[in-house]
């Protein structure tokens, strides 16, 4: 019959389900030991100028050593501490760990760019709890910089406005991160006390050497954005020369990607410098 075939799929297809469950259930379990133990760490990947390629800071990139797994990258586990609220637990380790690692990756101006989840940022205590922790290190707050993503702005907007205005006030900035694929409501932008925007690498990777095509015209369109709100730009996701001289060409001044440095743990970022 027609129907055991659909019946079969269905089994299959329960059994997708159902290891899939058993993969998050083990990998909650991981991450609840893992947090015990610290096993997650800050690599680093320089900002430059992309004219002549200087350092003017590194953005910090969760990465978690895991036991048999090997190293771990954001997108196999951040869903799953999002939704079960490890997040947190697991930002407090990175950033001691960005803290701590200040003093050696070169003096101000340069700064450390963290990333906080948006969950995370809707805390009322973030901002508190953040410029503490930076006493405790002995870190002057401009050594530090924050990314959020729009997620972080749309659900209580009033809050994320008090967190960013508290924060800015001691000494901390903030961009928003992955700008272009959020809900991008522009109306409610410059109600951000935000310093930088920065353009997912989505369009930077489809940016063409003639700068026609659509990308370009995003990038044109932030660039402007940004430059009327008085904000600056910064490209993610660089990876060819191309890349480089089209966004150089469209204005933007400041970037990373792999063209100029992977994100790597800090002793060998050290030797690299
Ligand atoms: P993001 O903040 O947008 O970080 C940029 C991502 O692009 C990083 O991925 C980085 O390794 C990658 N990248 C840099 N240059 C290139 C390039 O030239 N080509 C390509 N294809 N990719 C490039 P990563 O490290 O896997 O991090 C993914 C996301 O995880 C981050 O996106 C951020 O949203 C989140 N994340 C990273 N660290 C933390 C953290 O400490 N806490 C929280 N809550 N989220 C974090
Ligand atoms: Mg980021
Ligand atoms: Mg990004
Ligand atoms: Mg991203």
């Amino acid at each position: 019959r027609a129907k055991s075939r659909g019946r079969q799929r269905y089994e299959l297809f329960d059994q997708t389900l159902h290891e899939e469950a058993l993969h998050v259930l083990d990998l909650e379990s991981d991450l609840r030991r893992a947090i015990v133990r610290r096993e997650f760490m800050p690599y680093f990947q320089p900002i430059v100028r992309l004219d002549d390629g200087a350092i003017v800071g590194y953005e910090a990139l969760l990465r978690w050593q895991h036991k048999e797994r090997g190293l771990m990258l954001p997108h196999e586990f951040l869903g799953i501490a999002e939704d079960s609220g490890s997040i947190e637990l697991i930002d407090w380790q990175i950033y001691e760990r960005v803290f701590d690692a200040i003093p050696r990756l070169g003096a101000a101006p340069l700064y450390t760019a963290i990333n906080v989840s948006a969950r995370h940022f809707r805390s009322p205590y973030l901002a508190e709890r953040l410029l503490e922790l930076l006493e405790t290190y002995q870190v002057a707050p401009d050594r530090v910089r924050i990314e959020v993503t729009e997620g972080a702005l749309l659900e209580n907007p009033d809050q994320a406005r008090q967190t960013m205005l508290r924060l800015r006030d001691a000494g901390v900035l903030c961009a928003l991160d992955d700008f272009g694929t959020g809900y991008s409501s522009l109306s409610y932008l410059h109600r951000f006390p935000l310093y930088a925007l920065k353009i997912d690498r989505s369009f930077v990777s489809d940016l063409q050497p003639d700068l026609g095509g659509s990308s370009a015209a995003v990038v044109r369109a932030i660039r402007a954005l940004a430059g009327s709100l008085g904000m600056e730009v910064i490209a993610e996701g660089i990876e060819t020369s191309a890349q480089r001289q089209a966004l150089i060409e469209l204005d933007c001044r400041v970037g990373q990607g792999f063209l100029f440095a992977q994100p790597q743990p800090l002793p060998k970022l050290a030797t690299v410098n």
